[in-house]
């Protein structure tokens, strides 16, 4: 059994969803304690309850310990399980974090795994679900993992009612990623997106932030206007270099006018792009499990090495025989991650 203070680290619910995914990878038995100790509401929320019922039910999985507020938690992972899966978070519980323990746990499956998932599609503190089409699939591709996604309805707070359909074609000898260059600049994409709203919101993201950027490339302007059980906006960015991807994002607030909104997404990327980052800072933590499990040695750079980026290697070193290593660089961090039959 696998003791994990949920404590350590980020303290968050990021620790929860990576220890019961790789629970399920490695075969192990796992309790996990203080959980969400660092947040101001302790213990797991509706969304982590999701994924822990997902991940279990993914993998025929017994738990102990899975319901909101709960601070303790024993997970262990059965073998195989259904390949076609729905889940709601209910309201506008992120859809995004229940994904991404879903896409890492999906990896122990032999054939593709099809999911779809209620919940917030566009929410706070969660990647908006757009980041994993524009910048993970295609970085999860470079080491052999297939997924596709369709955006079904968004969902945003509070009513939430999202609903996106996933398939994973999990790959079981996943390639290192190594990015030490992104290369030229291909372009840069963006995704202008609004429920319920009047279709010039989308318009004064788009331009707001095609106006910052106009300057470092080539702009493709995506609109999505629907129409859904829930309101919001945002944009989502994704900047396309010969050799990977770098996201950055912003989610409308009532009361922000568009036109910052498309500045905030704008600025997220320059400071991405000036950084000297292959990765951004967000896709660091999300992709570093996918590594730790590569056969080969991955390495990349970050302009800031993040709370959550550190949290997930400590996690890392404690299910598998995986080694980090850090450099500083005059800009950002290279990092190497090494699992042992890859040194
Ligand atoms: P808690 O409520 O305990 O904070 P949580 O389960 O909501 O927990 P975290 O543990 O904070 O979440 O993990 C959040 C995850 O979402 C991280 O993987 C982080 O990189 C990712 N994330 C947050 N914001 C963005 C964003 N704008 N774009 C992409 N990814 C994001």
């Amino acid at each position: 059994m696998i003791e994990v203070d949920g404590s350590r680290g980020e303290g968050g619910g990021q620790i929860v969803r990576t220890s019961i995914a790789l629970a399920t990878l490695t075969g192990n038995d796992v309790r996990l304690t203080n959980i969400r100790e660092n947040r101001p509401t302790q213990g797991l929320s509706r969304q982590h309850c999701t994924a822990i019922r997902a991940v279990a039910g993914m993998n025929d999985s017994w738990v102990v310990g899975n319901q909101p507020g709960s601070r303790e938690l024993v997970f262990r992972p059965g073998e195989g399980g259904p390949s076609e899966l729905v889940f709601d978070v209910g309201s506008a519980g992120s859809i995004s974090l229940v994904l991404q323990a879903m896409l890492l746990s999906a990896q122990s499956h032999d054939s593709p795994v099809r999911m779809e998932i209620h919940g917030g599609t566009n929410v706070k503190w969660a990647p908006p679900i757009d980041f994993y089409p524009q910048v993970l699939f295609p970085l999860l591709s470079q080491m052999g993992v297939e997924a596709e996604m369709e955006i079904l309805e968004r969902g945003f707070y509070p009513q939430g009612g999202g609903r996106v359909k996933v398939t994973v074609t999990p790959e079981k000898e996943l390639k290192p990623l190594v990015i030490e260059e992104l290369g030229e600049l291909r372009s840069v994409r963006a995704l202008s997106y609004s429920q319920n709203l009047p279709g010039r919101i989308v318009d004064e993201m788009a331009w707001s932030c095609q106006e910052m950027l106009t300057d470092l490339a080539v702009i493709e302007v995506e609109k999505d206007v629907r129409q859904g059980g829930s309101t919001g906006a945002g944009i989502s960015l994704a900047a396309d270099f010969r050799h990977g991807m770098l996201g950055a994002s912003a989610l409308g607030s009532r009361g922000t006018p568009a036109q910052v909104v498309g500045q905030e997404a704008a600025k997220d990327l320059i400071v991405e792009m000036e950084g000297g980052g292959t990765l951004d800072v967000h896709a660091a933590d999300q992709l570093v499990p996918y590594m730790a499990l590569a056969k080969g040695v991955s390495s990349f750079k970050v302009w800031r090495i993040s709370k959550h980026l550190l949290s997930q290697m400590d996690l890392l070193e404690t299910f598998l025989d995986v080694s980090f290593a850090i450099y500083r660089l005059p800009k950002g961090y290279r990092i190497e991650v090494i699992p042992e039959e890859g040194a």
